[in-house]
């Protein structure tokens, strides 16, 4: 017998996180905050509540009603994933036919293009600006000159920081003829939410997670939200039982800890804003070496010209954060983890002749 590989998934291999060990890791963008011991007792209850003998619930009802009272939007709009990452996998398998276009941005989340390319979806690229800046005249001009069938892009976005305001992504949705998948992973760090305004759009889908401010990672938990025609389609063509019944009871009992989630925002924040004045104050110190856009994520972002060397001396040091090209991406951590960080950066710095 003879069997060949197809050539979409030949070259392809697992994902890696990162290889290694590493004392402190601010390169996956989680959530420093780890739920208090009652919180845990409540988990665990929760959890030993499932029937585990049963399939869990299709539609995730409960927790999809605690997402939308969490959110402010209406339960019917909502539609439960196994990780955002899933819902992106399904967008792109089954809202675009075989050889129709596809348009992400540059730089922006890895996974986008990653599903483009195993859904057989032709992928056009629209670069941003050095400063991470889109002109959304522009980029709605791209899409349409392309024939895109939909376009999809974080707002705010993973890894730059940099995100459009709701005026200009108001515009964008209205100009182009595609569906557009907003990504609002980090929009709990930002004010230029969306998810109010899906009912006014016959073109709209946010994504949102639990991976990020809620601090669920381990949950697997993402939601796609947009109007009733948009998400009864997306109800039809998801695998039944996407998402297990522990992670839906759960995400059910954390995302209606209205007074914890908000506190855990608080501490995510004042740990970002303290990262960011602390790399500004390196900054002054170290002219035309380093320079940050101001974020508006539970991430910094640092631009350094060689960000390979900066990135492996900062490894050698036991500090994980993601390198991209001409810039590095830096989760906000605990108070010891930030200090750390920034001391071994500060190394890191003076080793370039400096
Ligand atoms: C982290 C992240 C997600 C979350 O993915 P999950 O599968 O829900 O963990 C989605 N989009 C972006 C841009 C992200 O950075």
């Amino acid at each position: 017998m003879a069997y060949t590989v197809n050539a979409k998934i030949r070259d392809l291999v697992p994902y890696e996180p990162i290889e290694g060990h590493y004392r402190i890791r601010l390169d996956a963008n989680e959530s420093f905050l780890e739920p208090s011991a009652e919180l845990k007792a409540e988990i665990a209850q929760a959890a030993a509540a499932s029937s585990f003998n049963r399939y869990p619930d299709p539609y995730a009802e409960e927790l999809c009603r605690a997402f939308a009272e969490a959110y402010g939007v209406r339960t019917e709009n909502v539609v439960a994933g196994n990780g955002s990452d899933e819902l992106i996998s399904l967008l792109f398998g089954t809202f675009l036919m075989k050889g129709e276009t596809a348009v992400t941005l540059s730089p922006d989340f890895s996974m986008y293009s990653f599903y483009c390319g195993i859904a057989e979806v032709q992928h056009r690229e629209f670069r941003k600006k050095p400063d991470f800046s889109v002109d959304v005249e522009e980029l709605a001009a791209f899409v349409n000159s392309t024939g895109a069938r939909m376009l999809i892009f974080s707002n705010p976005c993973n890894p730059t920081s940099v995100g459009l305001k709701r005026e200009e992504i108001r515009k964008l949705i209205h100009s182009v003829n595609a569906l557009v998948v907003l990504d609002e992973a980090y929009m709990d760090f930002w004010d230029q939410s969306m998810l109010s305004e899906t009912g006014d759009f016959d073109n709209l889908i946010i994504l949102k997670t639990c991976s990020k401010a809620v601090g669920m990672a381990a949950l697997r938990l993402g939601f796609a939200v947009s109007n009733p025609k948009l998400t009864s389609l997306l109800k039809a063509v998801k695998s039944p039982y996407n998402v297990n019944a522990v992670s839906q009871n759960i995400g059910t009992v954390i995302l209606r800890q209205k007074e914890w989630l908000a506190s855990c925002l608080r501490g995510i924040l004042a740990s970002r804003n303290f990262l960011s004045a602390e790399l500004k104050k390196m900054e002054k110190e170290n002219p035309g070496k380093i320079s940050m856009p101001d974020p508006v994520t539970n991430f910094v972002t640092v631009m350094v010209p060689d960000s390979g060397s900066a990135y492996r001396n900062l490894l050698d040091q036991g500090i994980a954060v993601r390198c991209f090209d001409g810039f590095l991406r830096v989760t906000a951590g605990s108070k010891s983890e930030n200090k750390e960080f920034l001391s071994a950066f500060s190394k890191a710095l003076t080793g370039w002749g400096g």
